[in-house]
């Protein structure tokens, strides 16, 4: 077989079969591939698509490039949730916390930013001294101390999807359904969980713009997970504006603290509630959903999460001290408003182009050895639906370096759309799918 024979069949709309697929994955997996091949044949992936049976192979074919991790030695129910992913959504680093202090175990394998959207680890390494690079003997350590580890993908576990995620990173080879769910599902899969809550996020900051993309991607993975024998649901999020009101590593460490503390905005609060009231259900901690969100409200407002946090910090290397003092996190020196150009109400935005925005200032990448720039980050002070007067503030920009800042601030300008009817706000929680 040949990698340049299997892109020209991709490219072609040729079907894969599961030997072909495997010889791209394992051979790019240990290097014999190159990056510009495997860079080629996602491109063909994404302009042709793959059929479930190519979706399914692959999600195979990834997970098993690695080891899958058995936590039979921990006792009771291990648990996780994925996001899709969007701008401001921090609610790993809330509910994580959260589950754990609520007594269920969270092994959880996450991703660096993706595309236009922030990821887990690098907002965790925002944080001096968290080593997301824990290895496996390490993994299992914290998850027995405290319940909850948050690590990225390694060579011993879903190595596949470490390289690839970073290839589609930086080469436009995102917003494809099979890509996404054999990438989420490989990691989740591979983490010897039970159970599992995905955030669908639809809307103009999320990979899948139209709500109906969002149901078909959610029930490939719930149908993934299921074959799996592992119970799985699906909730469709709203992703049409940001979620909270900071985005950027440092600026979402210190908002996930402020609701970790019974503050913070109210649609972030909310989905964070419901993403772990959902977790706990399916953990079997409690009997019903309502009754999950209770024990999240609990787990709040007693300091509990809190308290989980500042512990699964520290045995991960980082510096507690951040959950009391924020600004021993990298933070930018200077700052800069984004003025409104009209009177009116805020109707919609473009919400992807603050993610671009963002990359720009230094807090995403745009080649693979890229550092990000923990400090960079957006404030929103306007939401759908908010009145704003001509040259009040939109936004705050954070940054460091004036090298693209002219673009970033008309980018981010532009996509707030002001109108002169208020339009009515959407509530964060599109639609339920159930899987379990
Ligand atoms: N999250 C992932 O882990 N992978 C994707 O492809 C998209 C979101």
């Amino acid at each position: 077989m040949r990698a340049v024979d299997l892109i020209r069949k991709k490219r072609d709309s040729g079907e894969l079969s599961r030997e072909e697929i495997n010889f791209l994955v394992s051979g790019y997996t240990r290097g014999e591939i190159p990056d510009y091949q495997m860079a080629a044949w996602l491109m063909a992936v994404w302009i042709r698509g793959m059929n479930r049976a190519e979706i399914a192979a692959l999600t195979e074919v990834m997970l098993h490039s690695g080891e899958v991790i058995n936590h039979s030695e921990i006792p009771g129910k291990k648990v996780d949730k994925h996001s899709t992913g969007g701008i401001g959504d921090k609610t790993s680093l809330i509910l994580a916390p959260i589950v754990a202090a609520g007594g269920l175990t969270v092994p959880m394998i996450s991703g660096r930013g993706l595309g236009h959207t922030g990821g887990t680890l690098d907002k965790l390494e925002a944080i001096p001294g968290f080593n997301v690079n824990l290895s496996l003997e390490e993994f299992r350590r914290v998850l027995r101390k405290c319940g909850m580890a948050l690590i990225g993908q390694t060579a011993e576990v879903a190595p596949a999807d470490k390289k690839i995620y970073a290839l589609r990173d930086v080469t436009s080879t995102v917003e494809n359904i099979g890509l996404i769910c054999a990438s989420i599902m490989s990691k989740k899969l591979a983490e010897g969980i039970d159970a599992l809550v995905l955030d669908v996020k639809t809307g103009s900051g999320a990979f899948m713009k139209k709500e109906e993309d969002a149901i078909r991607l959610a029930e490939v993975m719930v149908e993934t997970g299921k074959s799996m024998g592992k119970k799985v649901v699906a909730l469709i999020t709203g992703m049409d504006q940001p979620l909270g009101r900071m985005a950027g590593h440092s600026n979402e460490v210190a908002e996930s603290v402020e609701v970790l503390k019974g503050q913070g905005p109210a649609d972030l609060c909310d989905l964070s509630l419901d993403l772990s009231a959902w977790m706990f259900f399916l953990g079997e901690r409690t009997k019903s959903v309502e009754e999950g969100r209770q024990l999240a409200e609990t787990m709040i407002a007693s300091g509990q999460a809190l308290e989980k946090f500042r512990q699964g910090i520290r045995l991960q290397g980082g510096d507690e001290r951040i959950i009391d003092e924020p600004e021993r996190l990298p933070t930018a020196r200077l700052h800069v408003p984004v003025l409104s150009s009209a009177s009116g109400f805020v109707t919609s935005t473009d919400c992807q182009q603050f993610g671009i925005a963002l990359a720009m200032l230094g807090g995403g990448r745009e080649k693979k050895e890229d550092h990000i720039d923990h400090g960079v980050g957006l404030e929103f002070h306007k939401r759908i639906g908010d009145r704003v007067e001509k040259e009040e503030p939109l936004a705050t920009i954070h940054y460091n370096s004036e090298a693209k800042l002219a673009e970033a601030k008309n980018r981010i300008a532009e996509s707030y759309h002001i109108g002169q009817e208020a339009p009515r706000e959407k509530h964060v929680l599109v639609r339920r799918l159930i899987g379990a």
